[in-house]
């Protein structure tokens, strides 16, 4: 049975809730004879800086170097806006995502057939949508340098932000893209705005590049990020994997995030360079929702997004992407059970605590493993 490495990090909020359910699971694949975890914990965020006065500490940073995966809950709350800038909460979880070099965040946007009216948009256009937003998570125009705000002496002021994008880094997306296209439904959308953006313009000739030197029997097309905004909301089931910068990916997976219908049942991704001495790559997964002050110690949060989460690292670094689909089904056979936590309630459904929900999630598991 593989022994796989993982550090639990779940912060602040329902981070330590939701987490919970991710322990439950933990213990039924390893008493199932399924996989064996090495389980490691730290503080992270707020609970961090209370303890030491850092959001994440260097013990912690190198239990994280040392993971197979990082499973990360959530950051943040009230109790710590007042916080040194540098010491706030979310400093914990950007440290991970630099010094691990996370370049790569995937954002899946599944609707469960059951939550299919949950959404914004008519269900036919939702029912059964699964596809993956890819983000450059490192580079451009958050990071690119200069960045300034300048006083220009006559009552203006000049702000600068530089977008930036280097051959390497888009050839390592497109690749990541690709990658995950091949185990999907085989096709890639690439956005950007070469219209109007020199980054654009390069963004366009490598993924060209890397698609016909290493991925031709993947179906690639191309599409400006505002023309493919508008297509994410009037047909979203013509995507397989969309691949796109940092800044546009920012606000098309925000826009995807809403097809589904609730925060609490995202679940995301970010990985870093493939090690060609292990064929690994270093890993952090974590909800896509924040710490949720307003619900927190009430046993209310929706633990999907957390548990589907840990799918994603089954999936993507532990090489177990038939337990990652079983795990999936036992989330759609839940929620068609009729079980829903508060966010996602609906006529008729029943109404389940945290604790609730994850343990009818393991049950259904064990019932498709049995
Ligand atoms: P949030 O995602 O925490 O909450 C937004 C709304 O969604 C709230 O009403 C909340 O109750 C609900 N919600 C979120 N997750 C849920 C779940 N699993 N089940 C049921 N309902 C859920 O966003 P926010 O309120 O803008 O931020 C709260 C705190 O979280 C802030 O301190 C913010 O900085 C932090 N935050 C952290 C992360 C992170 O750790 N990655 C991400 C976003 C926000």
């Amino acid at each position: 049975m593989p022994t796989f490495k993982v550090l639990l990090l779940p912060g602040d909020g329902i981070g330590p809730e939701v987490m919970a359910e991710v322990k439950r699971l933990l213990n039924f694949l390893a008493k199932a004879g399924i996989a064996d975890f090495a389980i490691e914990e730290g503080l992270v965020g707020g609970a961090c800086y209370d303890a030491h006065k850092v959001a994440v500490t260097e013990e912690t940073m190198a239990k994280a170097h040392a993971a197979d995966a990082v499973i990360f809950g959530a950051v943040g709350g009230p109790k710590w806006d007042k916080v040194p800038f540098d010491v706030r909460p979310e400093a914990g979880l950007l440290r991970l995502r630099k010094d691990l070099g996370l370049f790569a965040n995937i954002r899946p946007a599944i609707v469960y057939p059951a939550l299919a009216d949950a959404s914004s948009l008519k269900s036919e256009a939702v029912e059964g949508l699964d596809i993956i937003i890819l983000r450059e998570l490192t580079g451009g125009v958050y990071f690119g340098e200069p960045k300034t705000i300048t006083d220009l002496g006559n009552g203006q002021k000049r702000a600068i932000d530089t977008q930036v994008y280097d051959t390497y880094e888009i050839e390592r997306i497109a690749r990541v893209g690709f990658e995950l296209a091949r185990k999907r439904r085989n096709k890639v959308t690439s956005m950007e705005k070469r219209n109007v953006m020199k980054t654009g313009v390069l963004w366009h000739e490598v993924v060209e590049a890397v698609h016909a030197r290493e991925y031709q029997d993947v179906q690639l097309e191309h599409m400006l990020a505002d023309a493919g905004g508008m297509q994410l909301v009037r047909w979203p089931k013509q995507f397989d994997v969309i691949v796109t910068d940092n800044l546009f990916g920012d606000m098309l997976s925000d826009v995807a995030a809403m097809l589904t219908g609730s925060l609490g049942m995202l679940p995301s991704a970010s990985l870093g360079e493939l090690d060609p001495k292990t064929r690994r790559r270093k890993a952090l997964f974590e909800p896509v929702h924040g710490s949720a002050p307003d619900i927190a110690g009430k046993g209310m949060a929706n633990p999907i997004a957390m548990l589907a989460s840990f799918g994603m690292a089954m999936r993507y670094s532990f090489n177990m992407g038939k337990e990652a689909d079983l795990l999936d089904k036992a989330i759609a056979a839940t929620l068609s059970s009729g079980l829903r936590t508060a966010d996602i309630r609906s006529e008729g459904a029943s109404v389940v605590s945290t604790a609730a929900m994850g343990a009818a999630i393991v049950a259904e598991l064990e019932k498709l493993t049995g």
